[in-house]
């Protein structure tokens, strides 16, 4: 096995758990920067009886890289200790770590279903209401994001409650204390989309469950990688709901008729969280969807400088809120530090101050019109519907990702004709301001 840090990894702060924790040295040659392990499979030497017990989940070891992987494995070790969570799994993108995290959790009786936010990245949507109702698995919607509109839609089938910790692209917080205190009185897991990274938000200190990232965004951090990750924060018993998970209380015969919460006793590195063995073991085999070993590489290059690149981020995404709070030709800005009332004090408790209020926020124009002459004139900022690049990104829905809504349900989501949203970069914030600040004028 690789050889891992020295000494307890609790007491690290997150910054410096993103350089320290989870791997020390390569033992072959001693390298510090963990070795790009770009490897299908392993010999199976020694002992016969010992490599069974890898297979079986009673010794841990290396199999196969569609299951695990030395440079996959160090990532996903440091990115735990930096989420605060028992242990992490990487996979191949951010819909690749929603669909595994939720389908994990599904008994696949008829009934399963999911309470999700109403407010939900598209593709996200498109997972769970098109992609997963044909899987037998039903997505229902919450009126609203408010605690009790998720509430009414639980019954004893539920798997988890479902959202985004502020969501894309319309920057509506999520109650995840109040969601997370009602999911453990209902015996509901709650799992929440972080992708605004484990150092703006800490699920974990608000009590949720389980979290998804699309790594492709600010942990990779320049656009280069797509990469997902699921962790577990091992606070939610789920062998003792053996009604609504029956897979994780009784023998699971995907594996051998494995009893989860008793295989993660056996082992070390592997042993920390019966959800995310299962996950690997039977979802991550079957499904395929692996992290390659030079993505895990690059994510973990992200992941070092990843809090000197969220403050910055944030700092940007706030001054340039401000500048276009007062700008004559806006006439709204939607950044979470600007919130009044209930949505202030959710962002409040939702964003680390140590950082700020993420990168991301949306800002309107007149109309379309007014929209597209908008992206038609900035200069350095790219056209790009992406999150969390190095650089300044900006889009207008209307003329992308919402082509195909339907106008009255794009605005009820909140979206109108002359939405920009805007993922702030690394520049200089002077450039990035500049730059808006000549586009807005060639507005009428
Ligand atoms: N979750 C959120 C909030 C996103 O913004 C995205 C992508 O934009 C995803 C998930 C999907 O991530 P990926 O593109 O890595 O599959």
């Amino acid at each position: 096995m690789l050889k891992k840090a020295k000494g307890p990894e609790s007491w690290m702060h997150p910054a410096t758990a993103a350089l320290h924790a989870g791997f020390r040295s390569d033992p072959a040659t001693k390298a510090v920067c963990v070795p790009i392990y770009q490897n299908t499979a392993y010999e199976l030497d020694g002992d016969l009886s010992k490599i069974a017990n890898i297979y079986n989940v009673k010794e841990d070891g290396y199999t196969y890289t569609r299951i695990i992987n030395p440079t996959t494995r160090a990532l996903e070790r440091r990115f735990a200790a930096v989420d605060n969570a028992s242990d992490s799994l990487a996979v191949s993108s951010g819909q690749a770590a929603t669909f595994i995290a939720l389908a994990n959790l599904c008994s696949g009786r008829p009934g399963d279903n999911v309470v999700a936010s109403p407010y939900l990245y598209g593709n996200t949507w498109n997972l769970l209401h098109n992609t997963f109702r044909r899987l037998g698995i039903e997505a229902r919607t919450a009126e609203n994001s408010g605690p009790e509109a998720f509430e009414r839609q639980i019954d004893d089938r539920t798997i988890c409650l479902f959202g985004e910790c502020i969501s894309n692209p319309i920057l509506d917080p999520l109650p995840l204390r109040q969601l997370a205190e009602m999911g453990r009185r209902r015996g509901v897991p709650v799992v929440v989309d972080n992708t605004t990274t484990p150092l703006v938000c800490r699920p974990a200190k608000l009590g949720a469950h389980m979290a998804t990232y699309s790594a492709t965004k600010y942990v990779c951090g320049h656009g280069t990688t797509l990469g997902g990750i699921i962790t577990d924060y091992a606070s939610f018993p789920f062998q003792e709901h053996a009604e609504r998970f029956p897979l994780f209380a009784g023998p699971d015969e995907a594996h051998g008729d494995i009893l989860w919460h008793e295989a993660v006793r056996d082992i070390d590195d592997l042993g920390k969280s019966p959800a995310l063995l299962k996950a690997r073991m039977t979802w991550l085999r079957d499904v395929g969807a692996c992290a390659s070993p030079f993505n895990s590489f690059q994510l973990l290059q992200g992941l070092e400088t990843l809090h000197l690149r969220m403050r910055q981020h944030c700092d940007n995404a706030q001054a340039v809120a401000e500048m276009l709070k007062d700008h004559p030709k806006v006439s709204k800005v939607t950044y979470p530090s600007l919130f009044t009332g209930r949505k202030k004090e959710l962002a409040d408790d939702l964003f680390d101050r140590n950082y700020g209020f993420g990168a991301m926020l949306m800002f309107e124009v007149s109309d379309a019109a007014s929209g597209r002459i908008l992206i038609e004139n900035v200069d350095m900022l790219y056209h790009v519907s992406n999150v969390g690049d190095a650089r300044t990104l900006i889009t207008h829905p209307v003329s992308t990702t919402h082509t195909t809504v339907p106008r009255e349900k794009r605005i009820a989501a909140g979206i109108n004709d002359g939405t920009i949203r805007l993922c702030v970069g690394l520049e200089h914030v002077d450039d990035i301001m500049r730059d808006l600040e000549r586009a807005l004028s060639a507005l009428g």
